[in-house]
């Protein structure tokens, strides 16, 4: 049995979705010479360095504190000397604070306290999580503490695990579900326990059958866990329309998963969650996909806080035809301005495009055709946002459902006038979430 929703795209779907070119290639790690952390990986305010220029730090120790109640700490991603803590221009349009470590390749840990996962209370499950600093690392990096903390008066009746993985190139996830099933349902049971929920449901796109086939082996036995394959199409792995597959109701306006009664966490997020629980390791390496224009697109471990040159450089170098690199999935990812970037929590992917590929996204003038109306699974009408957007006129965007929308990127993906939609509705958010800390 497969499922889906209605609206969507097939991008890339010639090439099985671009996905061969890495879903093959078995994860390894790389150990950078220095590392660039960010304190602002996940959705909250920035968190409050508490290194100095010069210090020793041990991998895992705390970098900078949490700030505010969406707050999480910073770890650090390897043991060395701190080279610098100051503003650097990173993906967002400005500058952020990070901390720049010099890696002394000694891997030196700071005590961790593993505990029998099968024996961790909700409260001490709810508490590594937090202070392992974990946050979405599908993309949206909110902190996962507070998605397991369901507010009062708030009930769930299903956990779904999103290893959809629907964004064209990216096998990151898929990779994770072939080499460490152990820890998805392990960190699956952890979050069961955590909420109180008692079902818990893994999707995978049908165009993963090895990773049905894992996930259905390490769940078997398991009662109250079952593996749903879902039918191959874009964005099948956004939470509303997972929560609308699995459990047939629709998360209202405005509203979160938990008002339908459901929640959803990435595999890479609960395989972080049992890191946190069984081996009392913050969350301080991902793993992300390389890929597109490089020598050899690879799978890698990556360090929280490695340059895309050095993630580059590990896959062989840039080949002659890229022009333009890309952080996260081609759908929802966003064009890097150098390779000084570097990796954050939520990093899924650094894609390489070529020629032809960067003149796809030159925009030019909308059309009105509507193509856009008709791809968008959550029924709005993109190029309207984007007209509102375009005046600056937020509270107009706001009513044609700015904060509805799920940044699925497929409304880009399929206007003939390339026109930057998503990635418009991106920044207007951004406005918004900055206007509401202040
Ligand atoms: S408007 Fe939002 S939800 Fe609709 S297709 Fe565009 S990005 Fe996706
Ligand atoms: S698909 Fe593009 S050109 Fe067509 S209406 Fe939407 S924004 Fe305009």
């Amino acid at each position: 049995m497969s499922k889906s929703f209605r609206g969507g795209v097939h991008p890339l779907r010639h090439i099985g979705e671009g996905k061969p070119l890495t879903q093959a290639s078995p994860v390894r790690a790389i150990v950078p010479d220095t590392v660039v952390i960010p304190v602002g990986m996940h959705l909250g305010a920035p968190s409050e360095p508490c290194v100095e220029k010069g210090q020793r730090v041990l991998m895992g120790e705390v970098i900078a504190k949490p700030v505010g109640g969406l707050g999480l700490p910073v770890h650090a991603s390897v043991s060395g000397e701190v080279m610098f803590v100051e503003t650097r221009q990173m993906l967002r349009a400005k500058p952020e604070l990070c901390i720049g470590i010099q890696n002394d390749k000694l891997d030196e840990w700071v005590e961790l306290h593993p505990m029998a996962p099968e024996q961790a209370t909700p409260a001490e499950i709810l508490s590594a999580v937090k202070n392992a600093g974990i946050c979405g690392m599908g993309g949206a990096a909110f902190p996962t503490h507070i998605k397991l903390s369901i507010p009062e008066g708030k009930q769930a009746d299903t956990v779904i695990l999103n290893g959809a993985e629907c964004e064209p190139y990216l096998t990151a996830d898929h990779r994770l579900m072939l080499e460490h099933p152990d820890r998805i349902v392990g960190g699956l049971k952890l979050i069961l326990r955590a909420t109180g929920v008692k079902k818990g449901v893994i999707v995978i796109e049908k165009n993963k059958p090895d990773a049905i086939l894992s996930l259905q082996k390490a769940v078997s036995g398991e009662n109250d866990i079952q593996v749903l394959p879902l039918k191959t199409k874009y964005p099948q792995g956004s939470e509303k329309q997972i929560i609308a597959v699995v459990t047939g109701r629709e998360v209202p306006r405005g509203k979160l998963p938990i008002d339908a009664g459901a929640l959803v966490f990435n595999v890479s997020t609960t395989a972080a969650i049992y890191n946190a629980v069984a081996l009392g390791k913050p969350l301080v390496e991902r793993i992300t996909t390389v890929t597109g224009c490089v020598v050899e697109p690879s799978n890698l471990l990556l360090r929280v806080g490695t340059r895309y040159e050095d993630a580059i450089n590990a896959c062989g170098g840039l080949r002659e035809c890229a022009r333009k690199v890309f952080a996260g999935g081609p759908m929802t990812g966003l064009c890097a301005a150098d390779l000084e970037s570097s990796t954050t929590k939520a990093t899924n992917g650094i894609i390489a495009f070529d020629e032809q590929q960067a003149k796809e996204m030159i925009e030019s003038a909308c059309i009105r055709c509507a193509r856009c109306v008709s791809v968008c699974p959550i029924g709005l009408h993109p190029y309207l946002m984007r007209s509102d957007l375009d005046k600056h006129d937020l509270e107009s965007a706001k009513k044609h459902g700015l904060l509805d929308c799920v940044l699925c990127g497929a409304c880009s993906y399929i206007c003939p006038a390339r026109r930057y939609l998503t990635s418009s509705y991106k920044a207007a958010r951004e406005e918004l979430a900055a206007k509401a800390r202040r």
